[in-house]
């Protein structure tokens, strides 16, 4: 059995647990370290349950909070090497190990897989996590899908998939012309509808759950993402990764 939530999804902060009985892994910590406690006590997640970090990419809604939960509770984090030299210096843990994209880190029972993919940082990368051959997969801040993230996804059970923005809202919104432009490239963020394109295409007959994540504030509501992937939820269910605080606990 492997459990999964999302304690914090969207450009306000990201952190994703996955565990079975035995452990668990962290995906990013871009809330406060206290905030993160507090979320973790509401989900009834132990902290000596959390044997793992990684780290996705060094945007501050990624790690903001990495520096003082690993002070705090000597977990060990994982980034990239690149991720880690580019860094914002506050947010740098005293202590951290690296590893190179397309390794395979083992904790207890789960295989953590890691690869690079197509966002604005140094060394973008998500993480497919398998346990007893069932794959939850993190996928967020996705400029485009590259045949990494469609090799992984293809290979999940259940995901958090990005759907960042409605591209009417994105356009027509207030953001500044360069940072719209920037969204929509192929190094910032999947729209509704690429979301969706991939996932109908992608998704293979195991897949299960999915759930939409890392939502714009301002450029998104829960009703268009619901609307624009209600075609598939014949085939799996499917549910929003809150920009305001935890998701269920989920399992698979
Ligand atoms: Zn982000
Ligand atoms: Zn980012």
């Amino acid at each position: 059995m492997i459990k999964y939530c999302s304690i914090a999804s969207g450009s306000n902060g990201n952190c994703y647990y996955v565990g079975t009985k035995s452990e668990g892994v962290l995906v990013d910590v871009g809330l406060t370290a206290k905030q993160i406690f507090l979320r973790m006590a509401e989900l009834h997640i132990e902290l000596n349950h959390i044997k793992a970090i990684f780290i996705s990419h060094e945007h501050a809604d990624h790690m903001k909070g990495v520096r003082v939960f690993v002070k705090k509770t000597g977990i060990p984090v994982y980034f990239s090497k690149k991720t880690f030299e580019n860094a914002w210096n506050p947010f740098r843990p005293l202590n951290y190990r690296l590893f190179t994209p397309g390794d395979i880190i083992q904790i207890g029972d789960i295989q953590v897989h890691t690869f690079k993919k197509n966002h604005d940082a140094s060394d973008p990368c998500s993480f497919r996590i398998e346990s007893n051959g069932k794959s939850i997969g993190v996928f967020t801040d996705i400029g485009e899908p590259c045949d990494n993230v469609t090799a992984h996804f293809a290979q999940c059970h259940s995901a958090f998939f990005e759907s960042n923005y409605d591209e009417e809202m994105l356009w027509a919104g207030k953001y500044p012309y360069h940072l719209k432009k920037r969204v929509a490239s192929n190094v910032g963020h999947l729209s509704n509808k690429q979301a969706f394109d991939f996932v109908s295409q992608i998704a293979s007959v195991e897949f299960k759950h999915l759930i939409l994540s890392h939502l714009s504030g301002e450029n998104n509501t829960h009703e268009k993402v619901l609307s624009c992937f209600e075609p598939l939820s014949g085939r799996f269910g499917i549910d929003i990764a809150s920009r305001s605080g935890v998701s269920e606990m989920f399992e698979l």
